[in-house]
């Protein structure tokens, strides 16, 4: 193995969040509420089945062990499932995961789960139909609510179900949620709003901190779970009466970025060292080749040695980030 990625903190990077398109069917209103809009930018084609081979793999000879495909909405790509596959297959990766909203879940997770697909993620921000049109600008609560029934039946033994919390849309909800998971091997997962570049009073209007929720559910017997090593930033809660549990994804806390583990490449094959970073750094060049893999190394190594302590949001800085569908989330 080439030197383990790791940045001048001592944070080691097993993790990374690859963008495979900014493309997406759905207009949620806190990331792409007009819809998608093309960047118009020259080159700006997604990245290929062969440079997603040698970016993976460059990160895994660094001890990246996971790889979460996420975009825009990945399962639009057409080679979604053999962009799955050619992770799996890749020397080291050990857990392939995707972020979906579950569009396109009930006919195809049987394809990904043979092409090597570990864990799923899917963003459900209400239980209520008319809620979750109203919030993803699509009515397809059934949908995706069958794509989990089905990845259960092909055996997924627990799915991260992501909840954007919204101040009077979905935060008072909880009752809801927790009668959903109570028989159900769901990890629910509450993450505050994020004020992105593009977002202007929605977010004074909505954010809402997930600290009345911990309260809540410790107050209900709700134990926090201890974090593993490798676990992500999600402060993770069991009870002893429910299958499921609850996360809470709190990026505006003190300390939130001191467990970070991953990094990210976008779409079009930019390495962002944080989701508030700036514009991302371009690795493109450097993934025509299979040559090329230690100038790839030592470029993004290289590039670690900026990776701030923190993000800004305190600070009312959330970086270039326009939206999340540009890189992922
Ligand atoms: N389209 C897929 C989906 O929605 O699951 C994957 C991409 S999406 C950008 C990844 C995650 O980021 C989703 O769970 C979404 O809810 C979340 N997200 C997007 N914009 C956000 C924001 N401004 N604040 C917090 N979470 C956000
Ligand atoms: Fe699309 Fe996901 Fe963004 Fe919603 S959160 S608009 S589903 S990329």
């Amino acid at each position: 193995m080439a030197q383990q990625f790791e940045d001048k903190f001592q944070r080691k990077f097993y993790y990374l969040r690859l963008s495979i398109t900014d493309v997406c069917n759905f207009k949620c209103t806190y990331c792409l509420p007009d819809g998608y809009k093309p960047s118009g930018q020259k080159n700006s084609s997604f990245l290929s089945l062969p440079e997603i081979k040698r970016v993976v793999t460059a990160f895994a000879d660094c001890g990246t062990s996971k790889v979460r495909i996420t975009g825009g909405e990945p399962s639009l790509r057409r080679d979604f499932t053999q962009i799955i596959e050619t992770v799996a297959q890749t020397k080291g990766i050990k857990k392939v995961a995707t972020t979906t909203n579950g569009y396109r879940m009930a006919k195809q997770v049987d394809a990904w789960q043979n092409a090597g697909l570990t864990n799923i993620n899917v963003s459900i921000d209400s239980l209520d139909p008319r809620m979750f049109h109203q919030i993803t600008g699509e009515n397809k609560f059934t949908e995706v609510m069958a794509g989990i029934d089905r990845a259960f039946e092909v055996g997924y033994e627990q799915i991260k179900v992501n909840v954007v919390l919204m101040k009077d849309l979905n935060h008072n909800q909880l009752p809801a949620f927790l009668n959903w998971i109570k028989d159900r091997p769901i990890q629910l997962r509450f993450i505050e709003l994020m004020q992105t570049g593009e977002m202007d009073e929605l977010f004074q209007r909505h954010h809402v901190s997930g600290v009345a929720i911990r309260n809540q559910l410790i107050a209900n017997g709700w134990i926090l779970k201890v974090r593993a090593a490798n676990d992500g930033p999600a402060q993770v809660f069991v009870h002893p009466d429910y299958q499921g549990e609850i996360g809470l994804i709190m990026p505006y806390e003190k300390d939130f970025c001191q467990s970070c583990n991953r990094l990210r490449v976008s779409a079009v094959g930019k390495l962002h060292l944080c989701l508030f970073g700036e514009q991302g750094v371009e690795l493109r060049d450097l993934l025509q080749q299979d040559e090329q893999e230690s100038q790839l190394i030592e470029r993004i190594q290289t590039q670690l040695e900026n990776k701030s302590i923190s993000h800004f949001l305190h600070d009312g800085n959330s970086g270039m980030t326009p939206h999340l569908a540009s890189i992922g989330g």
